[in-house]
């Protein structure tokens, strides 16, 4: 009983404390970033219109990057309540999105959050940019950059050639950002190129093509995962590493896929016209 009674009172003072943001901060957040969620891999609108009534369906979060109230994911103390529920502790995410940052704190981290508002609010306005432009170019443009971004010794070795796994699955990690966001970075956050990710492709057929290409890369990495804790390869030779799989059929695996996702990028780089891809096409393997 008097267990009970504690529980309520400690949620009733939580409450109290709690530094919410106000309207105009919530709807500050949410116009930088043009009503996306920040995530960079996830870029959700979170504003439509409702189906029947005249009405706006907001399904999008004003965050808080370090918590509102004591005990509270990434609660930061030394601030001040004016602070911490001031514009610059806030990031716009979808709902899934508010609640991942949150089930693991030590993923998503303040200094990534920010990284995160810093960018979506750079994204907004290249997309404002890029708005005049008709349909059809603008797709060329998008699958022009996405050329460049597969044009990287990840998608060119056979995989018992990479040098170092760790940066092959970087690079693909790049890959599938560059992909979402249009943004490609190097290794130290650099922006390198911009222009859009695919969901900005008028084309629905592309667009669904190029999600199957996002797929794949999101396979490629899992597998890479599992295969090093699994320890599915070893390393040998000196200077220009080599690795040995254990498994013939994975090793293929990682080299088909690769052959794959640049045989769809072909097929649709073909269909919209482009000439000149500079990967080479399609062969067997390499
Ligand atoms: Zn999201």
């Amino acid at each position: 009983m008097v267990e009970y009674k504690l529980i309520i009172y400690y949620r009733g003072t939580g409450d109290i404390m709690r530094d919410e943001f106000t309207q105009a901060t919530k709807d500050l957040l949410a116009n930088r970033v043009g009503w996306k969620c920040s995530n960079p891999n996830c870029r959700k609108g979170t504003r439509g219109a409702a189906i029947e009534k005249e009405d706006i369906i907001n399904i999008g979060v004003a965050a808080h990057i370090t918590a509102a109230s004591k005990g509270g994911p990434r609660y930061d103390e030394s601030l001040t309540s004016h602070e911490r529920k001031s514009y610059d502790n806030g990031i716009w995410l979808c709902q899934s999105c508010s609640k991942l940052i949150d089930s693991d704190v030590d993923r998503y981290t303040v200094d990534k959050l920010k990284k995160w508002k810093e960018l979506s609010e750079e994204m907004a306005i290249l997309d404002m940019e890029e708005s005049g432009e008709s349909g059809n170019s603008k797709d060329r443009d998008i699958l022009m950059f996405f050329l460049q971004c597969f044009d990287r010794p990840a998608f060119r070795d056979p995989i018992y050639q990479e040098g170092c796994m760790e940066d092959f699955d970087e690079a693909i990690a790049d890959t599938i950002l560059a992909l979402n966001t249009g943004i490609l970075r190097t290794r130290d956050g650099h922006i390198i190129k911009e222009s859009s990710g695919k969901s900005a492709l008028s084309n629905n057929k592309w667009k669904e093509k190029l999600d199957v290409i996002g797929d794949m890369l999101s396979a490629l990495r899992k597998r890479l995962k599992i295969a090093k804790t699994a320890g599915a390869y070893s390393m040998y030779g000196k200077g220009n590493v080599m690795y040995y799989f254990y498994d013939r059929e994975l090793e293929e695996w990682f080299d088909s896929t690769r052959c794959e996702i640049l045989k769809v990028l072909s097929d649709v780089c073909e269909d919209a016209g482009l000439e000149g891809l500079r990967f080479p096409k399609h062969k067997e393997y390499w």
